[in-house]
């Protein structure tokens, strides 16, 4: 292990925002890039969207419904931290997509709108994390606005998610009574500024004289003994237990008012985790990847296409685990396919790109917990892992049993060749699942939402041109199947109709029902049905 290569890494924040839609991803976004000093002005974020809008075709669905579907990383340097926040799309037909993102964080913000407490999508996303036992900061959004008792607020975090709130700060009213808040370990009141344009005054002692300009003697009153009371009632924060995934400390605020935000961005800084030692396979055996470890390795958790719609290029977004990682440098793959039989690829990687907020660069030199873009020709897909000696391999990256598919057609049958490389492009992204029935010259769709379908139709249009017809199919789920050679043949032979295969020829059972893989399962009791497939 070398110890520069060790420090790099210890000085990575690598994280993720979670949130349900509306509740201020997109805005907190924005001001945390404005709090660690990488964009100047707010707007920016926006604005960058806009642009990306213009260039992309299919982004027209993003601004049509309003909602963010494209997931990439920003990066920004900040008080001798590298800080890598990766962007989750929010849009629960896109869950998949987040789902992978995540496997790339080290750490997530859960935000939370202080009105609407858990919904629906900040439960499931919640869900992966702990999975991942990633560890949370919560921050409730939106406390300019009539918001409910912040008491219950933890008490519902305790009780849905089972998960310690430990609040580092304590806010003082909400809405149009919101004066701003206590920090409760420095007894430092931080007053919200009502003006836009004056922007917040500088915290004053709590107990100081001071504190007269900004709380009334019933404000202060309440607010002293409400801190005293969550805090007798709350666990003190410990780092361990939040690294562990038993705690969050807990920030409120206001993304919108740029309130909060750089409390939040120090509650960051101080605790979420530098990069982990990774579990890992070589040669056969189960390892543990160190990010001080000399040789460079990670896995691609992400790729998008025609970012550029001039080249034809995709981008895969590689994750670092290991060692420094140099421009030029050759890494190698470990080869694919649950049968492992596809050989390893080796890729000289000469133009790596780093997401700067304002602008990308080629990135020169990248240490574990940095994500970096490497252009390819779909060479790299997701869940891949590269090394430099292409023996590792990384667990963890699961392929998602579909929750709807479709037969997929083409208006002009001249055109069905070209439909198979473009349908085989969006499936090698991860957009959806692509199956090809055994029998038949149909292919068939999945995907975990139905607007995934409609963002696929729009892309064959406008990148493949193509006009395509998604209909009906008669499935409903897709199983991958393992078991002894002797038993998967015998089951093929008694459902060839219901055979296919994936984009990595494995063999996937496309079942009618839930309940007739139910009863599959009890006849076949030597095969065995998996909803998701673990990528190499
Ligand atoms: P996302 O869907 O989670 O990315 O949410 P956005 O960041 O797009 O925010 C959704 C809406 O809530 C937008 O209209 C924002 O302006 C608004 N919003 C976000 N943060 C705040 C806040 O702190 N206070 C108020 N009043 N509105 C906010």
């Amino acid at each position: 292990m070398s110890t520069s290569v060790a420090l790099e890494a210890a000085r990575r924040r690598t994280f993720a925002i979670i949130s349900h839609p509306d509740a201020g991803k997109t805005t907190l976004t924005e001001n945390l890039l404005l709090a660690g000093g990488a964009i100047r002005a707010a707007g920016a974020v926006r604005a960058r969207g806009e642009n990306r809008r213009t260039r992309s075709d299919w982004m027209k669905i993003e601004r049509e419904r309003g909602i963010s579907v494209s997931a990439s990383v920003m990066t920004f340097d900040h008080e001798g931290l590298m800080f890598n926040l990766l962007d989750t799309p929010g849009h629960e037909d896109f869950s998949e997509d987040t789902y992978r993102t995540l496997t790339a964080a080290d750490a997530a913000v859960m935000v939370l709108d202080a009105a609407k407490g858990i919904e629906p999508q900040t439960l499931k996303l919640f869900e992966v994390c702990r999975l991942r036992d990633i560890p949370i900061v919560t921050f409730i959004n939106k406390m300019d606005r009539e918001a409910q008792d912040p008491i219950a607020l933890l008490d519902e975090i305790s009780s849905k998610l089972a998960l310690d709130p430990a609040p580092l700060y304590w806010p003082a009213g909400s809405g149009g009574r919101f004066k701003g808040m206590l920090d409760l370990r420095g007894q430092k009141f931080i007053p919200f500024g009502k003006n836009r344009e004056e922007g917040h005054p500088d915290p004053v002692a709590f107990n100081s004289n001071a504190i007269v300009t900004h709380l009334d003697p019933d404000e202060q009153g309440e607010l002293e003994e409400a801190s005293m009371l969550v805090q007798e009632a709350s666990k003190p924060f410990d780092v361990q237990s939040f690294i562990e995934g038993h705690m969050t400390p807990v920030v409120f605020g206001s993304a919108l008012r740029h309130f909060g935000v750089d409390e939040l961005l120090a509650t960051i800084a101080a605790y979420a985790p530098a990069p982990k030692p990774r579990a890992a396979e070589k040669g056969g055996a189960e390892t543990h990847v160190a990010p001080g470890d000399p040789e460079v390795s990670g896995f691609v958790f992400k790729v998008q296409a025609n970012m550029d719609p001039n080249h034809r290029d995709r981008i895969a977004f590689f994750k670092l685990t290991s060692g420094k990682f140099t421009r030029g440098m050759k890494l190698k793959t470990f080869s694919t396919g649950v049968r492992g039989e596809t050989p390893s690829k080796q890729m000289s990687v000469n133009a790596p790109i780093m997401f700067f907020a304002s602008d990308r660069e080629l990135a020169e030199e990248a240490y574990a917990g940095d994500v970096i873009g490497i252009p390819n020709h779909g060479v790299l897909r997701v869940g891949e892992s590269l090394s430099e000696t292409g023996t590792l391999r990384f667990a963890g990256l699961p392929n998602f049993a579909p929750e709807i598919l479709q037969r997929v057609r083409v208006k002009d049958p001249l055109k069905a060749k070209h439909l198979k490389k473009a349908l085989e492009g969006l499936a090698e992204e991860g957009v959806t699942q692509l199956f090809r029935p055994d029998i038949g010259s149909d292919f068939i769709v999945g995907a975990v939402g139905q607007l995934q379908f409609e963002v696929m139709a729009d892309r064959l249009s406008n990148e493949y041109q193509l006009d395509v017809i998604f209909e009906a199919s008669p499935y409903a789920e897709a199983r991958w199947l393992t078991g002894a050679t002797a038993d998967l043949e015998d089951f093929h032979s008694k459902h060839r109709t219901a055979m296919a295969t994936d984009i990595d020829n494995d063999t996937v059972f496309l079942a009618k029902s839930a309940w007739e893989i139910g009863y599959l399962g009890e006849r076949f009791p030597k095969v065995a049905f998996h909803r998701s497939k673990e990528r190499s």
